[in-house]
């Protein structure tokens, strides 16, 4: 698999706890919505037993100009070496891999997401509006907090006016004054509230383990059949 090195344009933070960093894209490097890279750090002060090797979605769609990853900032050796890297700084960057993309057709395409779990999300949906695709697209994408959603805006404005595709940002743990879209986690009653017939759109389920394997059993529940369901589990979390 090609590698490169990538230069560190940008950091900021996206969401609580949680930031993007934006990499100059590198000549030649193509890679398809919905797919990941494997990040090295080149010469980390500090390692622990995790290494210093970590894989990230590539949460810009291919037609956006530069290369962006999020991540939940958690107090490990890579991280706080990934956070330390200057803007001009480079990191190690192999890829790209994974097939968690969009369909072809107009069948509907139904996201269930949690978290952190919305970077590959967010690059297929940017990129099949992009290319006006002809199929609609749903994505119910689950935080405890509003605090704690990553790429809101993005979503929201994506959304904005579009026929084509619905955004229904949830929340499983906000104040009653701080919210009031839907509420609590994702089940049978939320999912019809958007999704008339369950069994006719192809799912789309990432984010962390649990959440994705809760998400399964439900559509499972529903007689939903499993050719149409897919899945991208974020290991580590
Ligand atoms: C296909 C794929 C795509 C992915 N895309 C992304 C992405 O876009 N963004 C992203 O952030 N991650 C993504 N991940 C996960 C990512 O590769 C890391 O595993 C993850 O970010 C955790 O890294 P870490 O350094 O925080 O923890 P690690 O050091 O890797 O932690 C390993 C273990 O320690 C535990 N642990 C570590 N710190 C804590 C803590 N503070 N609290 C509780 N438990 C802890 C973890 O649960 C885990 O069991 C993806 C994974 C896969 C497989």
């Amino acid at each position: 698999m090609a590698e490169y090195m990538v230069t560190l344009a940008e950091k900021e933070e996206v969401a609580s706890g949680t930031m993007a960093f934006h990499f100059k894209k590198p000549e030649g490097f193509e890679f398809k919505a919905g797919q990941f890279a494997k990040f090295e750090l080149a010469d980390p002060i500090e390692t622990d037993k995790e290494g210093k090797e970590r894989i990230f979605s590539l949460a810009h769609a291919p037609y956006e100009k530069e290369l962006v990853i999020a991540t939940r900032m958690r107090d490990t050796a890579f991280k706080r070496g990934l956070k330390s890297l200057p803007v001009g700084g480079q990191i190690k960057m192999s890829g790209p891999y994974g097939s968690f993309g969009l369909h072809e057709g107009t069948a509907p395409a139904v996201f269930l997401t949690g978290g952190i779990g919305i970077t590959p999300v967010r690059s297929m949906i940017a990129q099949a509006m992009q290319e006006k695709r002809a199929g609609k697209i749903i994505l119910i994408y689950a935080n405890r907090t509003p605090q704690e959603g990553v790429f809101l805006g993005d979503l929201q404005a994506l959304a904005e006016g579009n026929p084509k595709f619905t955004f229904v940002p949830v929340m499983t743990a906000a104040g009653e004054q701080s919210w009031n879209g839907e509420k609590g986690h994702i089940n049978r009653e939320m999912l019809g509230r958007y999704v008339k017939d369950l069994t006719e759109p192809i799912y789309y389920l990432s984010g962390p383990a649990g959440m994705v394997g809760a998400m399964r059993e439900l559509l499972e529940q529903e007689k939903v059949r499993p050719e149409k369901i897919k899945a991208e589990e974020f290991s580590g979390y």
